[in-house]
């Protein structure tokens, strides 16, 4: 795999198109390869698998117009093993093709984590495995393996992952299972090198004091955005134009058939992984599972309302998750050749034209002559490292491995409201625990008292007698 490390067109331009569902991304992309000579590549992790085409929103063939289209359906979705290393490795060498062409090379996308090992080094590092013959490697190999790992719940798996890499499951989340299972199946597929020690390597190699360096010297990345209620419109209308071009029907066709290759080969149903994670997919489910008759029941029409519903919210949440990594990974971090970012404002559709396409062209032309853009890029601020530390509230019952976030917790309303809670709760138990004995003293010293003034009168009374 030469051109995974020995990327040969790192000077050559290339311009990366990213933003949530219904931005428009796939109109500016063949408007773009038009003007500029493009050919597009994809970036998404849903549109590289074949069939879903309405429910992974893929290019159709008159919105493709004639421009070319890389790495779409061209994945098995029983497929469970293909990773973000995989698709790394067949993008480079179509970016380097598409360089050799003279073409101007659009990643599209779509996932964040995939535009992301296209534009670090070695990010995630290819696992090595030199190991691979020995035994070791093959009892690990089926000690980790997916099927048992899926066994596992996120804990469960943060466990082992302590177990096997405690420096990587300190700067992880209980709860982040993905990048978890990530780090473990890198540790399995390198035959047992944590990957906290493979990413230590690459550092000092690169001579960066953290993640990998930028692979393209001239990236230049277009953001394309969209107000909350017009971004709400946009996902309603197409999940309509989605339910109109027969998206049930797809998910149906689809989810038998996988049914029945699971049954085939004695496998087990697995909807976390792979295109099941496809916005779609997991909101529509249960109606799946319904029968024809019961879809048409009142049932069903709760079961397909909440269905769209969820589609729509995982629409929005993932738009908003993509805005959070962006600012993340390239505004906050000023380094050589980090990529400038353009933020195009679609919310207003009637001036596309003005706001969109020619602005974007006018970007893309400077950068191509090294000219000055003339539009501001997004603000690039630095912020300090985090630092990683695993921190546990028992009063609130919550995981942290960030220092920052446990020292904001502690100063949280919420904490402090649980402190003040569970401080009276426990107040009242002394007391409730404490009250038979108080009584008790109490009646000790009553009787102490009546005693030493029967005492006293007794006293007198002898006086007296005296
Ligand atoms: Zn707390």
């Amino acid at each position: 795999m030469t051109s995974v490390t020995n990327f040969r067109y790192t000077t050559s331009p290339i311009i990366i198109i990213l933003g949530a569902t219904a931005v428009g991304k796939t109109k500016l992309s063949v408007y773009l390869s038009k003007r500029f000579n493009g050919e597009i590549i994809n970036a998404d992790s849903m549109q590289i698998y074949e069939g879903l085409d309405i429910a992974t929103a893929k290019p159709t063939i008159e919105e493709r117009d004639n421009v070319p289209h890389h790495l779409f359906s061209y994945v098995n979705p029983l497929d469970r093993s293909h990773t973000v290393v995989d698709y790394r490795n067949d993008a480079l060498p179509i970016v380097e093709s598409v360089l050799s062409r003279s073409h101007l090379p659009f990643i599209v996308g779509g996932t964040n984590y995939y535009i992301e090992s296209l534009l670090f080094h070695l990010n995630p590092p290819e696992p090595v495995t030199e190991s691979s013959s020995n035994e070791q490697f093959s009892s690990l190999a089926s000690d980790l393996s997916d099927e048992n790992l899926s066994k596992l719940t996120s804990v469960q798996l943060h466990e082992l992952l302590a177990k096997i890499d405690k420096p990587t499951s300190i700067r992880k989340h209980p709860n982040e299972e993905r990048k978890i299972r990530r780090a473990i199946e890198f540790y399995r597929e390198s035959g047992g090198i944590p990957l906290s020690e493979a990413l230590k390597k690459q550092h000092a190699e690169s001579g960066f004091s953290y993640r990998g360096t930028f692979r393209f010297q001239r990236c230049c990345l277009l953001w394309l955005t969209c107000q909350k209620e017009e971004l709400e419109n946009r996902i309603n209308n197409r999940v309509k134009s989605m339910l109109d071009r027969g998206l049930i029907d797809e998910l149906s066709k689809f989810h038998d058939e996988y049914n029945q290759t699971c049954k085939e080969s004695e496998q087990s149903y697995d909807y976390t992984r792979g295109v099941f994670q496809a916005i779609g997919f997991k909101e529509f489910h249960d109606y799946l599972l319904l029968s024809e008759d019961e879809r048409k029941s009142e049932h069903g029409e709760k079961v397909f309302a909440n269905a769209i519903e969820r589609l729509k919210l995982s629409t929005r949440q993932y738009s908003k998750y993509q805005e959070k990594w962006l600012r993340m990974r390239l505004l906050q971090r000023v380094e050589e050749h980090s990529p400038d970012v353009y933020e195009l404002d679609t919310t207003n559709l009637s001036s596309w034209t003005e706001n969109v396409e020619q602005r974007a062209e006018a970007i893309i032309n400077a950068f191509l002559k090294n000219e000055t853009i003339p539009f501001d890029a997004l603000p690039k601020k630095q912020i300090d490292e985090p630092v990683y530390e695993q921190n546990t509230c028992s009063t609130c019952d919550r995981v942290f491995h960030l220092k920052s976030q446990w020292n904001d917790h502690l100063k949280s309303k919420q904490h402090k409201r649980m402190v003040r809670s569970t401080d009276r709760a426990t107040f009242r138990r002394k007391l409730d625990n404490a009250l038979p004995s108080l009584m008790n003293t109490l009646d000790i010293l009553e009787k102490k008292k009546m005693l030493e003034n029967e005492e006293e009168s007794d006293e007198f009374d002898i006086d007296k007698e005296i």
